[in-house]
């Protein structure tokens, strides 16, 4: 039985051989690729800075870093993503505070963000970072979050891990016209990869410098930033406790070729999920909603069961496509539920529309290089996990 799992990379002869002329040539780090792959990104984008990491989780780290977040302050964020979201806050001692999704869209809720801002400006406690989470490559509603952002005085950084590719209200996801900062993952399951990998766009050249220095443990070659006058040719100063987390030129490589199918990567996604909207039509599932404004990355494919219209449990349906060899997943279990933050004294029924997603969510395989007919046996296991 061919096993068909939820997401998979596609790595093309021209990807092999970006990757082996690097491993060939004299820089396996800090050469001329990171910022080749930098400059492809933020140009797609249209954002004035890029900086290649090792990860969307140092991106977001070094993220909250440059925007100052620190002990004493909140960051907020969706329950529904993943974990990365949310520790970034902690990483920086912060403490975290979630707010609820859209029913519709599965994406942080602005009236619900609104509610809980009231409530947090009388209390003082309001939040330093939001991090609203594009889920399934579908932009938030940036317009609505900005204003709030406007009046009540946080930052944004866009999570923007599964939206590469994406565009709200015409323009690309990442052109940071609504946030400080912008993040991609380029992990294996993403819409590009680099294996492990990041990025961090801004359109702040302070923000940008800051990012830099968190980047490559603080350490600064430019005599305008150094404390005193630059000693010679080998100097160098670290002026704040940065990291190592540095991309690599192999990894760059791959990113470069892989950029270059980015439009028609997302345009295959458009495509198969058009196709399960139409072959699911007749069943007892809610299909993901597409916002007028927004060109979804499509990176996942999440669909609901109508439980009062199925005999099986969630959880019999899940294990049944599992078992016929559809490699289904659940995004996300609500991070406020994990012990980690239920220990800091969160409760399941806080977030509510969080909950109800998660009793009903399963991610569809979606990938650039699924076939129709793989699609279509996905399909025919879901009529018989849902009937059986
Ligand atoms: C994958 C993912 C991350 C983390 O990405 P890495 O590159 O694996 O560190 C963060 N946030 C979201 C929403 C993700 O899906």
């Amino acid at each position: 039985m061919q096993y068909i799992p939820y997401g998979r990379q596609d790595i093309n002869q021209a990807d092999i051989d970006a990757v082996v002329a690097v491993l060939k040539s004299d820089y396996l780090t800090q050469g001329p690729m990171v910022p080749k792959f930098e400059e492809a990104v933020a140009q797609r984008c249209s954002a004035k800075h890029a900086l290649a990491v090792n990860s969307a989780t140092s991106a977001l780290h070094i993220a909250c870093m440059a925007l100052g977040l620190g002990p004493g302050d909140w960051l907020w964020t969706s329950p529904i993503t993943f974990v990365a979201s949310a520790n970034c806050g902690l990483y920086c001692g912060a403490k975290v505070d979630f707010v609820d999704i859209d029913p519709r869209t599965y994406n942080l809720c602005p009236q619900a963000l609104a509610r809980k801002l009231e409530q947090a400006e009388r209390v003082g406690k309001l939040p330093k970072v939001l991090v609203p989470v594009h889920l399934c490559g579908q932009s938030c509603d940036m317009q609505a979050i900005y204003a709030l952002a406007q009046k009540y005085g946080f930052k944004i950084i866009e999570d923007a891990s599964h939206a590469i590719g994406g565009k709200y209200k015409g323009e690309p996801i990442g052109n940071c016209r609504y946030s400080d900062i912008t993040v991609f993952s380029f992990h294996p399951v993403k819409i590009i990869t680099t294996a492990e990998g990041g990025m961090c766009l801004t359109n702040n050249a302070d923000l940008a410098k800051k990012m830099g220095l968190f980047q490559s443990h603080g350490i600064t070659r430019d005599p305008a930033q150094m404390t005193h006058a630059w000693d010679g040719p080998w100097y160098y100063q670290q002026i704040e406790l940065g990291y190592n987390y540095r991309m690599t030129e192999l990894q760059a490589a791959l990113g470069v070729s892989q950029t270059a199918r980015l439009t028609d990567y997302v345009a295959r996604r458009h495509q198969l999920a058009r196709r399960y909207d139409d072959l699911l039509m007749s069943l007892p599932v809610t299909t993901p909603w597409q916002h007028p404004d927004s060109y979804s990355g499509l990176h996942l494919y999440p669909i609901r069961l109508q439980l009062e219209k199925i005999k099986r449990r969630h959880r019999q349906v899940f294990e049944s496509l599992r078992a016929q060899g559809i490699g289904v997943n659940l995004h996300y279990i609500p991070v406020h539920t994990q012990p980690y933050y239920e220990r800091m004294g969160f409760k399941p029924e806080e977030f509510p529309q969080a909950q109800a997603y998660y009793r009903e969510a399963i991610s569809l395989p979606i990938y650039q290089k699924l076939t129709n007919t793989q699609q279509d046996k996905v399909v025919e296991a879901l009529k018989i996990a849902i009937a059986s």
